[in-house]
């Protein structure tokens, strides 16, 4: 029986709805931290002029991760 996938940010408990590639590793994202993710993102293009993936401050905490804008 599969597991369904659970969010992997930290301390998230909803379904993992979305698959992200961060550093290498793959993670499942709920709808909200997913929408989180992409705002990261927009600000970093806005204060930068580019935004990939690779570039967001991701950490690990307690099995899970915190993403952010550097
Ligand atoms: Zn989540």
């Amino acid at each position: 029986m599969a597991r369904r996938p659970t969010c992997s940010y930290y301390r998230c408990r909803e379904a993992g709805l979305y698959i992200v590639e961060l550093e290498g590793s793959r993670y499942f994202l709920c709808r909200k931290h997913y929408r989180a993710l992409l705002k990261a993102l927009r600000e970093q293009a806005k204060a930068k002029g580019s935004s990939e993936l690779g570039e967001l401050v991701v950490k690990r905490r307690g099995g899970g991760i915190i993403f952010s804008a550097p």
